[in-house]
């Protein structure tokens, strides 16, 4: 079994967070630690630990977070200008063991800070 991880206790309440968005399939809340000047986490209410982890199960859900995504990002005044982040695996930077995509915009990326 494992463990619930802090954004399912953002989920059921325990933790307080600054949310943009929800359903019944996802939550999109503000990054308490900021990149840029929008920085949201878009995750999944089910409990996947890593991308790599979804299966063909979860198809459906990945593609709606995509587009949900990319809706989001209009709606917080990025417009279609944003990246989108998925951190997979410790080494890659993932620190949350629950999946999300980070959205993020309100200013010039460039190639180097990938
Ligand atoms: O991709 P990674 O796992 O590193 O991202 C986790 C993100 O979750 C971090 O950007 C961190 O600032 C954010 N976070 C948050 N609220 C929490 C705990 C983590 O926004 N309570």
């Amino acid at each position: 079994m494992t463990d619930v991880s802090i954004f399912t206790r953002i989920m059921n309440g325990e933790i307080p967070s600054d949310k943009v968005y929800e359903d019944d399939d996802c939550i999109c809340i503000k990054d308490i630690s900021p990149k840029a000047p929008v920085h949201l986490l878009l995750i999944p209410r089910k409990q996947i630990p890593r991308l790599v982890d979804a299966t063909a199960e979860d198809q459906a859900l990945l593609g709606q977070l995509m587009i949900k995504a990319g809706d989001i990002a209009r709606e917080n005044g990025v417009g279609d200008a944003f990246r989108l982040i998925v951190n997979n695996g410790e080494e890659a930077g993932q620190t949350v063991f629950h999946l999300h995509l980070h959205i993020l915009g309100g200013k010039q990326f460039t190639e180097s800070q990938l």
